[in-house]
């Protein structure tokens, strides 16, 4: 591109490159500026060790709106995603406890806990889709604000109320439930076996620095509940070459519309005079000018790190300063020289391909999200654990295997200090193969190379801040019409041509691509930067 853009995007995360895409394809000259070498931000593949490929940040597909995977054609961009069809909770006793996509397999096994549970577990499922069909209509589109006065505002609410009146009178009891219940309690309405409320619970509290019995979490568990793939609900999938690959089919995508994408082009201020961006001064002194900028990077460090606290409304600064990032997870990334067993369902059988979940207990979660209340990691964290490699062989050499395993809790804020992490990292990442090595014995001596990274290294190589991986907790007070400041849902912010597109606004985290598709849909519909 040689002429002046209309636009810079600040940042090529996912939420980022949507939004310049669906820009360029409104007829806006767009230019994404992303300070890593490689795009996708916490969607991203990296071969780190010759030959494996780690999703180094996220892993698991679900939450990506169909409607951007149509748009932008991703399917013909190269992106594939690999249903994943089981859920799998080791125990020390016994066989743990997997839940398949087939109903019958799952409720075989879980009658082996309480048949009480097996019974409910079709009851459950139904209005959980009901619940998770009402809340996704408000995840793709703009947050009705019971403040909003103006008619677009009106119209959103309106809109709300009409679907909330086709929801099922105990559904809607229940979503009322949900907004305060902790996913313990709520779960606990409908199953009595801890052995399925433990590991079904942990969608509450992944990414928050919240604990299964803490109030809020049920919603958080709905939010989780949104995903399907290929049109099948609550599914999950792998992203064919590691996550990296939604991020490079969208990249492609704006590619196509006429996005130009720089990396290693780090964005060391966003201009501002008299209340209105003019353009960005890139880490090598470039100046870009344009009359619009989109940050695709988290609301703090939009506001505190690039536009400069002395340009921004103080009200609007403070609700920003509130905003709680508080990272709690980690990430260990291994590769292995061949496949591990776990001692309590021995063989390389389909549990393997699934999601594998170290939940075996209430108390085992709840002690380890008090040692995060400590400031400490814990111990004996929860895991969320892929073997991406049985399911897309691209990722690993023959014979070989990548092993993903999310960890929660890794404060931010340790009792000594962030700073006191790099000290910690290996002992943090020890840790966690200890857990493994519980489950699935001899699982030490298959690691060939170990990737750890904390909430630090999340901060300083991934740009999140706090380790936030949602740029902001997902907590009630911070979703919606709330996202990220009160009456600043809809994307913009008070410095005139800045808008916000990442996972620190309305609808929130995760690799959904609705933040980026939908601000984009609302710079356009205003005309702006034309
Ligand atoms: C460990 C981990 C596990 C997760 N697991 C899952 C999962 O399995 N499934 C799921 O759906 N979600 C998961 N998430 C959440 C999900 O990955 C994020 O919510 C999502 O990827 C955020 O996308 P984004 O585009 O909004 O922001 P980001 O991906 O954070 O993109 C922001 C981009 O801005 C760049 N940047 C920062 N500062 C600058 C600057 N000054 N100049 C230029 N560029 C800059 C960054 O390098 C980055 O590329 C996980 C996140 C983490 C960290």
């Amino acid at each position: 591109m040689n002429s002046q853009p209309d636009v810079v995007v600040v940042g090529g995360g996912h939420n980022g490159l949507v939004c310049a895409a669906y820009l360029a394809k409104g007829g806006r000259k767009v230019v994404v500026v992303e300070k890593r070498p490689l795009l996708g931000g916490a969607a991203v593949s990296e071969e780190i060790y010759p030959g494996f490929t780690y999703s180094s940040c996220s892993y698991v597909v679900s939450l990506l709106r169909p409607w951007i995977f149509r748009d932008l054609e991703l399917a013909r961009h190269g992106l594939q995603i690999l249903p994943l069809d089981c859920t799998f909770t080791p125990h020390d006793e016994g066989a743990g406890i997997a839940r398949w996509g087939d109903s019958a397999k799952t409720r075989e096994e879980v009658s082996r806990f309480s048949l009480r549970d097996a019974e409910n577990l079709p009851r459950f499922g139904n209005s959980m889709v009901a619940l998770s069909r009402f809340v996704k209509g408000m995840i793709d589109g703009p947050a009705p604000d019971p403040g909003a006065l103006s008619p677009s505002g009106l119209m959103d609410l309106a809109r709300a109320g009409d679907k909330l009146r086709s929801l099922d009178p105990e559904d809607a009891e229940r979503l009322a439930g949900m907004m305060t219940m902790s996913a313990a309690d709520f779960l606990g309405e409908w199953f009595e076996s801890e052995a399925i409320l433990a590991p079904m619970s942990v969608s509450g509290i992944i990414g928050t620095f919240l604990g299964v019995r803490s109030p809020g979490t049920a919603y958080v568990l709905l939010h989780h509940y949104m995903g399907e793939v290929d049109g099948v609900h609550r599914a999950w999938g792998l992203a064919k070459g590691g996550m990296g690959s939604v991020s490079e089919s969208i990249a492609s995508a704006a590619r196509e519309a006429g996005v130009e994408i720089r990396t290693s082009a780090g964005v060391e201020k966003i201009l501002v005079e008299n209340g209105r961006t003019k353009g960005v001064v890139l880490e090598n002194g470039d100046e870009i000018s344009a009359s619009l900028v989109v940050s695709g990077v988290d609301p703090h460090r939009t506001f505190f790190g690039l536009v400069g606290e002395e340009n921004v409304d103080s009200e609007y600064a403070s609700g920003i300063r509130s905003f709680r990032m508080r990272g709690s997870s980690g990430k260990v990334n291994l590769a292995l020289d061949g496949l591990p067993e776990f001692a309590c369902r021995p063989g390389n059988g389909a549990h393997l391909r699934g999601d594998i979940t170290i939940a075996p207990s209430f108390e085992y979660l709840e002690t380890a999200y008090q040692d995060a209340k400590d400031g400490r990691w814990s111990k004996s964290p929860f895991l969320d654990i892929v073997i991406p490699s049985l399911t897309d062989p691209s990722v690993a050499p023959p014979g070989k295997h990548v092993m993903s395993c999310f960890v929660q809790y890794a404060p931010y804020a340790l009792r000594e200090g962030a700073d006191a992490w790099p000290s910690q990292r290996e002992a943090f990442g020890d840790a966690v193969v200890q857990v493994l090595e519980r489950y699935m014995p001899g699982i030490s001596s298959l690691i060939l190379h170990r990737h750890v990274l904390t909430p630090w290294d999340l901060e300083k190589e991934y740009g999140l801040t706090e380790g936030n991986i949602f740029h902001g907790e997902l907590g009630l007070d911070q979703l919606a019409f709330l996202r990220p400041v009160p009456g600043w849902a809809r994307w913009k912010t008070p410095v005139k041509g800045l808008w916000m597109c990442a996972s620190g606004t309305h609808p929130g985290g995760g690799v959904m691509g609705a933040s980026g598709g939908l601000a984009a849909r609302e710079i356009l519909a205003e005309g702006a930067a034309l």
